[in-house]
């Protein structure tokens, strides 16, 4: 299976992929958590990169195209994957056809993860993650037993550098403009199919669940 998750920052790509992959053995590809792996490490790439994510501005096309590009090679993409938070402008999406005819791979959907502008804001800023295993927390919904203490591993969790406020409102801007250009794109492909974000974590894995039965 290969597939594309597409939708704005908060819509839950996140969470609809960990309950893909329990299922099915596909490589999860997130260029987020590319980045912020490379951040962390401190490589040139993480240097370059961290100034556009704290700004929530996208990372230039280039740049993630490569990284991407190199990624779908590696030998657990092999049987599948799942691309989640790529592509996210025109060119980049053009730069993976190429890409894909090369290998000569089709994509099997493109799955569009709908939710409301309001509902992301108010997720996101609740938003906390543990800096050491990654965990997810929230503070509404999903707190920790110690405030700032990691369940899991004791680890500290915090709030990432772009889930504050004003830079989750650019990160929807920047959503909007340059990458809900691609729900069309993939309609004119007829790879499209639409999900309510609000449908619970596996709503995206009942619709391929469906359209494999069906
Ligand atoms: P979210 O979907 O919650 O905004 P991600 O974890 O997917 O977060 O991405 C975090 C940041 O990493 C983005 O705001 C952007 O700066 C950068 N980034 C991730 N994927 C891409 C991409 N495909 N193109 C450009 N920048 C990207
Ligand atoms: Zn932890």
């Amino acid at each position: 299976m290969r597939i594309i998750l597409v939708g704005a920052p908060g819509a839950g790509k996140g969470t609809q992929a960990e309950a893909i992959k329990a299922k099915y053995p596909i490589a999860h590809v997130s260029t987020g958590d590319i980045l912020r792996a490379n951040v962390k490490a401190g490589t040139e790439l993480g240097k370059n990169a961290k100034n556009y994510m704290d700004a929530g501005k996208l990372v230039p096309d280039e740049v993630i195209i490569a990284m991407v590009e190199s990624r779908l090679q590696e030998p657990d993409c092999k049987e599948g994957f799942m691309l989640d938070g790529f592509p996210r402008t025109t060119p980049q999406a053009e730069a993976l056809d190429k890409m894909l005819e090369k290998l000569g791979i089709v994509l099997d959907a493109v799955v569009y993860l709908d939710v409301d502008d309001e509902v992301v804001v108010k997720r996101l800023t609740t938003r906390r993650g543990c800096k050491a295993c990654g965990e997810i927390y929230n503070t509404v919904f999903k707190p920790t037993k110690k405030e700032g203490v990691c369940d899991k591993c004791g680890g500290e969790v915090v709030q990432r550098d772009d889930d504050k406020e004003e830079v989750i409102r650019k990160r929807l801007s920047v959503f909007h403009e340059q990458t809900a250009p691609l729900i069309d794109y993939y309609k004119k492909q007829a790879l499209l199919a639409t999900v309510d974000a609000s449908g619970g974590k596996d709503a995206v894995l009942r619709l391929l669940e469906q359209r494999k039965a069906g």
